[in-house]
């Protein structure tokens, strides 16, 4: 979005009344502020509303953010030296409240008047008995009166301490947009959105969006500023989206895969074990359309937990051996990798297909027989973890790429098996659960999008129970019982790359106490974790699968598909420690066969407001696609499994957990657009299509999500 050709907005920041070289290099590096169109698009993160100041007395504990006013008194650093804090009272007419910082306390003791008046900003902590303001935002109350840009709504700015050091806080910053706004004109900031799509929304100008987002008079031109910048926001990246989508479309020729001949039907005829819900079979025909359409497939297929994307994948990947092509499958994870290599080895058997096996613990002599065999031809099949995108990893004639549980991977490894072939392979990525509709909207948004949205019939639903720690020993009567009826308990522990060590002993003291508990000879309680070399890992894994092992205890390496039907019962422990997505995925590997199964979370008793909503989401649904949406909603978008590295996300006012209704309005009007106008060659989109080519961080952020 920061694209102008305004001389004005081009401007080195240095440039800008009252900036200087040195504050120029702060901006720069801590604001990536290079110019003044950089430092227009660094918006507010929140209005001080003057008109709405609490009383001290009424705060109580419920209260979230207030802004209060008052004079600050007894100002005054206390602890030792290993843990400093400085303490001050803020008086109103109501009663007095304390404040408190921790850190960079010479710098605001520096700022700091006794028996000055100010305004503070913060969210009032209860800590014994008193109500006490940890960091807040504070500044000099008479300070704004004669603030030129006095409104009702005052703009506060992110700055960091680099910066305040250089009196860049909020208000030096203010202060700069101030006048940096006060010389700009209509010219700098040209519409380009087309007429009719302004008509529509009624969308404020450019011009007057950037204006009122910093300096609005009222709260309607606040929002008015807002739904135009976002919706701006929204459609550019949806138009780039759709536009690089029809480019391939136009531009990547595909296989075509023509037959469908003895492997596909002999499947379908002899071997596939049920008949496939109406949801698989939909979704194969949109594949099968695909790969003949003599264009490259570039599908995402969405379906909760054991909704049977598996079957789906293989019946593709025989396609694809019909047409004598090869085909593969990449898996996140060993176990994975191994199971599904196990899985389909046993379903094509009759088949007489040549399927090999790739992890990074595939070495020596049998590593150079499998890479040989690729080579040649005569493997037609490869199953594997990323060990698959080495570049010694030669195909003969690769022709379809399956990608499992794609969140796992980075951008940059689905791009890398596409070049395996002179001209690309057809690729289907495949989610290991749902993504709201609005995140798939943009995290792959260029790709066409499948959903299997229907489960097999006859599975019971999973029933996810919340316990507390103190009801541990009721839980192990559960697992009593359940062992008992012949079925198997998985018991998983969190460990997270920050705290492993904690973590990793939480999970040897779990293993040990689950071991006394269910003592040998009468019980085996297995146990699975990320530092096990990969051959026990399988070992273990084989023992669980065959019945051997009643209890698995293990960490989330068996987070996503595995599968063992006769598993019934999931514990997870300290539940509260995992996002929604995982819990569900997790619970996910329970309910694949015909018992009655369950989920129990287990929690401490204290649970921040968060955990609890999780939990309770957990127990009330089944429905991944209904748990993606919360989460979203939890956690924001940028927590969200496998979007962290895409970029994508960086928004500079959108947001996608609020924002879903303007993006959709945004991806429809993209779509009508570019059916009308596929080149935008109309006159009336000429200025769109000058601001889309002059995007230059566009093109960087396409390349790290394709
Ligand atoms: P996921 O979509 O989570 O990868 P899987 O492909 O592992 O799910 O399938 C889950 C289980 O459901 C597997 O045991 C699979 O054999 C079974 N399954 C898949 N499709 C059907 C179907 N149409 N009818 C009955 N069972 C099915
Ligand atoms: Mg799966």
């Amino acid at each position: 979005m920061r694209v102008t050709q305004s001389h004005y907005l081009n401007s080195p920041i240095e440039y800008l009344k009252g900036v200087g070289t040195q504050r120029a290099d702060t901006l720069k590096k801590e604001l990536h502020v290079f110019t003044f169109n950089d430092l227009l698009h660094h918006l507010p993160f929140r209005y001080i509303d003057r008109t709405k100041i609490y009383l001290i007395k009424d705060i109580n504990e419920d209260t979230q953010y207030v802004q209060l006013k008052g004079r600050l008194q007894g100002i005054k650093v206390v602890g030792n030296a290993h843990q400093k804090r400085l303490t001050a009272f803020l008086k109103d007419s109501s009663g007095e409240v304390e404040l408190v910082w921790f850190k960079g306390i010479p710098w605001v003791q520096k700022i700091l008047r006794e028996n000055a008046e100010y305004l503070v900003f913060g969210k009032p902590n209860l800590f014994k008995r008193h109500f006490s303001l940890a960091h807040p935002e504070i500044e000099p109350s008479e300070a704004e009166s004669d603030s030129q840009t006095a409104g009702i709504l005052q703009p506060v700015y992110s700055s960091t301490e680099n910066l305040k050091r250089k009196n860049l806080e909020s208000k030096g910053i203010l202060k700069l947009i101030t006048s940096l706004v006060a010389g700009l004109t209509k010219n700098d900031l040209p519409e380009f959105l087309p007429d009719n799509i302004i008509a529509k929304y009624r969308l404020t100008s450019r011009f007057n969006a950037f204006k009122q987002i910093h300096f609005p008079e009222t709260e309607k031109q606040l929002a008015e500023a807002k739904n135009r910048l976002k919706f701006e926001e929204l459609f550019i990246l949806q138009l780039s989206l759709l536009q690089m989508k029809q480019f391939r479309k136009v531009n990547y020729k595909g296989f075509v895969f023509k037959h469908l001949g003895n492997y596909f039907n002999s499947f379908f005829k002899e071997v596939l074990p049920f008949e496939l819900t109406n949801a698989q079979k939909k979704v194969l025909k949109e594949i099968r359309s695909d790969l003949l359409s003599g264009r490259q497939m570039n599908r995402l297929l969405q379906g909760d937990v054991g909704s049977g994307k598996t079957i789906v994948a293989l019946m593709c990947m025989l396609m694809a051996l019909d047409n004598n092509f090869q085909a593969c499958l990449m898996a996140p994870t060993e176990i994975l990798a191994q199971q599904h290599f196990q899985n389909i080895s046993k379903l094509v058997a009759k088949l007489n297909i040549s399927i090999g096996l790739l992890t990074s613990s595939v070495k020596g002599k049998e590593r150079k027989e499998i890479l040989n065999k690729l080579e040649t031809g005569e493997l037609q099949l490869l199953i594997g973890t990323h060990a698959l995108i080495e570049d010694t990893v030669k195909f003969q004639h690769l022709g379809l790429v399956i990608i499992d549980e794609q969140h796992r991977f980075g951008v940059e490894q689905r791009g890398k098996l596409w070049r395996k072939n002179e001209q690309n392979p057809h690729v289907l990525v495949m989610t290991a659960t749902p993504i709201p509709r609005t995140l798939a909207m943009t995290l792959y948004g260029e790709l066409d999008v499948s959903v299997i949205d229907e489960l097999p019939p006859g599975r019971k639903p999973i029933q996810t129970i919340h316990r507390f720690d103190s009801s541990r020993l009721a839980v192990f009567g559960f697992i009593r019982e359940q062992i008992a009826l012949g079925r198997q308990i998985y018991i998983v522990y969190p460990l997270i790359e920050e705290s492993e060590k904690l973590d990793y002993k939480d999970l040897m003291d779990g293993y040990e106490s689950i071991s006394r508990e269910f003592p040998l000879p009468n019980y085996k309680v297995g146990i699975v974790h990320g530092r096990m070399n990969a051959e026990d890992k399988s070992k273990e894994m084989e023992r669980f699968k065959k019945g051997d092992t009643n209890i698995l205890v293990a960490t989330t390496v068996i987070e996503v598909g595995v599968d063992v039907p006769n598993a019934s019962v999931m514990i997870i422990e300290s539940a509260e420690r995992f996002g929604l997505s995982q819990l569900h995925q997790l619970r996910g590997r329970v309910g694949r066969g015909a018992e009655k199964s369950y989920c129990i979370l287990m929690t401490g008793n204290k649970l921040s407001s968060d955990a609890r909503e999780r939990m309770k989401t957990m127990v009330m649904t089944n429905d991944g696609f209904i748990i993606a949406e919360k989460d979203l909603q939890l956690r924001g978008p940028g927590d969200i499994q496998g979007t962290q590295q895409s970029g994508i996300l960086n928004f500079i006012i959108a947001d996608l957990a609020k924002d879903q209704r303007i993006l959709e309005v945004a991806r429809t009007e993209a779509e009508l657009l570019l059916n009308d106008d596929p080149l935008l060659d109309k006159s009336s989109n000429q200025a769109l299509k000058n601001f889309l080519a002059r995007r230059k961080d566009g093109s960087k952020m396409w390349s790290r999500i394709s």
